[in-house]
């Protein structure tokens, strides 16, 4: 049995719990490609208009999809407690419907922690009883698809890299094998998990060793600028519509992203808000924003968001207001499908040569008595 998971959206921050859950019932599953122009014509296409650059983009990575039995498309309603996903995540899989090809039916499931892990067991059972799976299987695949997510949240830190993150779950020595198999048919997980899918023209940075295994320690080279890149993860690391943001970034500057920053810290910077934020991802955004914002040795921060964003629409401006009051360079990109290169790269130079002549020139007087920079922070 082949599974279809899209390479969107909950892809780039739960992808290991559903590899790991799907790999222990001995479910193989397939994801789509990494973006390209195709993928995105074909989600503009069948997604509505008014939604978000991430929803049109699952929408096409759903058709991408070919040869499989179901198409995954979970309802992911909260992941920890008190918190929920956003609205459009809610909406998943009902909103994407016409994005699936016909004759391939959706395999869906609600997934809601703050019902708590007994409502989550018993959705995840009467999803997978329809696979033919029995109830100690899927709690089995239950503790083992926790234990990837772990493993995977647990790289969380200066060092994280999302490639190496996913491609050490990869390598992990997970390798139960099917018994009464004979050996020539065996396959490992490895194989039966990663071998058919299509993801393997890796897009990384240059400055990232393809074959490491264990994680380099991180060296700051304090002569060069330091940028922290916050957005949600679907946004950062999607190469292909944030234009390799993240790469032309790197050229340039040490960069700093929201997964850098360990959840306590996150935690202790949302402690400043009079009501609490209760969109998940929202709450790491703007926690490790504001933990950049206070931090001396980040010389500017970039707020990467998309055309119909809700929940950045507040975030991004609580941000901001943040960045004025401390004086931090602060810039916001957003994308859309329209974002042109010419004008993404004019936009990061223009914004690297202020902040680093604000670094030089700090404490610079003018003859006219003004600092030049002082009340530039923005863009
Ligand atoms: S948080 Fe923003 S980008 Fe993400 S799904 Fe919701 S509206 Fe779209």
């Amino acid at each position: 049995m082949k599974i279809g998971f899209p390479r969107a959206l909950y892809y780039f921050d739960y992808f290991p719990f559903w590899a790991g859950f799907f790999h222990q019932l001995d479910i193989e599953v397939v994801t789509s490609p990494p973006t390209h122009r195709r993928i995105m014509e074909l989600g503009l296409k069948s997604a509505s208009d008014e939604t978000c650059l991430p929803l049109k983009l699952l929408a096409g990575h759903i058709q991408a999809l070919r040869e499989v039995d179901w198409i995954f498309l979970p309802r992911m309603v909260s992941v920890e407690a008190d918190t929920y996903t956003c609205p459009k995540f809610l909406g998943i899989p009902e909103s994407l419907l016409s994005a699936v090809p016909a004759g391939i039916p959706v395999l869906t499931v609600t997934l809601n922690w703050r019902k708590g892990q007994r409502q989550v067991l018993k959705d995840l059972t009467e999803m997978a009883g329809q696979l033919g799976k029995s109830k100690a299987d899927i709690r089995k695949a239950f503790a083992e698809g926790q234990k990837w997510q772990k493993r995977f949240q647990d790289a969380r830190g200066r060092e994280w890299n999302f490639e190496e993150s996913i491609r050490e779950i990869a390598s992990a020595n997970y390798s139960p094998k099917p018994q009464n198999t004979p050996v020539s048919t065996q396959r490992t997980w490895k194989e039966r998990m990663f071998g058919k899918m299509t993801v393997i023209p890796y897009t990384l940075p240059t400055d990232v060793p393809l074959a490491k295994t264990v994680k380099p320690k991180v060296v700051l080279d304090s002569d060069r600028l330091r940028i922290a890149l916050v957005g949600h993860s679907y946004l950062t690391q999607e190469t292909y519509a944030n234009l390799n943001l993240l790469r032309k970034l790197r050229q340039k500057a040490e960069v700093e992203l929201v997964q850098h920053v360990e959840q306590e810290e996150i935690e202790t910077n949302l402690l400043g808000l009079r009501k609490k934020l209760f969109w998940s991802h929202s709450k790491d955004i703007y926690g490790a924003g504001n933990k950049f914002v206070t931090d001396p040795e980040v010389h500017g921060i970039i707020y990467l968001t998309c055309f119909g964003c809700g929940t950045d629409s507040m975030v991004q401006e609580l941000l901001s207001r943040k960045a004025r009051q401390h004086h931090k360079p602060y810039m916001v990109i957003t994308l859309d499908e329209h974002s042109g290169e010419a004008g993404l790269i004019t936009r990061l130079e223009a914004f690297l040569d202020m902040v680093e002549r604000r670094r030089i020139h700090e404490g610079y007087v003018s003859t006219h008595g003004e600092r030049l920079d002082s009340h530039s922070n923005t863009l």
